[in-house]
Order: C-alpha cells, then sequence, then structure tokens
C-alpha cells in the first residue's frame, strides 16, 4: 500500500499527530506529505485512521491502481459499470 497526500491538503496536522511524524509530516511549505515509500501491514490501521480523519479527504491511494469509489452502484450508473468491466481488458473489475 503507497498513499500520497493530494494538493487538498490545508495542513491541518492531523495526519502528522496521528502518525507521530513517522509516517506524515510537515513539508517546507506547511503542508502534509508521506515520509515512507511504502506502508507496511503493521502500520495500515493507523494510516488508514489518518485517512478518515483527514478533514479534506487529501490523503489518497497512491499504489498506482484504481479503486472503485462508491460502496454501492446506483441504478443510473449500473449501465455504465457494467460496459466498464466489459472493457476492462484483464477481467480486474467485479460487480457484486
Ligand atoms: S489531515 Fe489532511 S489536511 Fe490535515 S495535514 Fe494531513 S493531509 Fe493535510
Amino acid at each position: 500500500m503507497k498513499v500520497k497526500v493530494t494538493d487538498k491538503c490545508i495542513g491541518c496536522g492531523s495526519c502528522v499527530a496521528i502518525t507521530e511524524s513517522k509516517i506524515f509530516d510537515f513539508n517546507d511549505d506547511g503542508l502534509a506529505e508521506c515520509v515512507i515509500d511504502k506502508i507496511s501491514e503493521e502500520n495500515k490501521e493507523l494510516v488508514e485512521t489518518a485517512i478518515n480523519n483527514c478533514p479534506t479527504g487529501a490523503i489518497v491511494n497512491d499504489d498506482g491502481l484504481e479503486e472503485c469509489a462508491v460502496d454501492e452502484i446506483k441504478e443510473e450508473d449500473k449501465e455504465i459499470a457494467k460496459q466498464t468491466k466489459d472493457n476492462c481488458p484483464t477481467g480486474a473489475i467485479e460487480i457484486e
């Protein structure tokens, strides 16, 4: 798991405090950045806590892989979801 801080960061410091500057810390602009390359299994819960407490949703997955942005697909979006699934060259998308 990799994460990055986007330009939505307002420098509130929540993620820095939660991870005691070991995973997120301030850069020279007073904004947060992830200071480690890869999140280990043991740090995942802490990072998820930081993600869930970020007031602006600035911390995002940076694995280079896409993930579904919604928990449930609305009725009107089901056809788009089906087309996306049908067009995925590797069959990586599953619709539950
Ligand atoms: S919690 Fe979010 S807004 Fe606050 S410093 Fe961290 S990334 Fe920036």
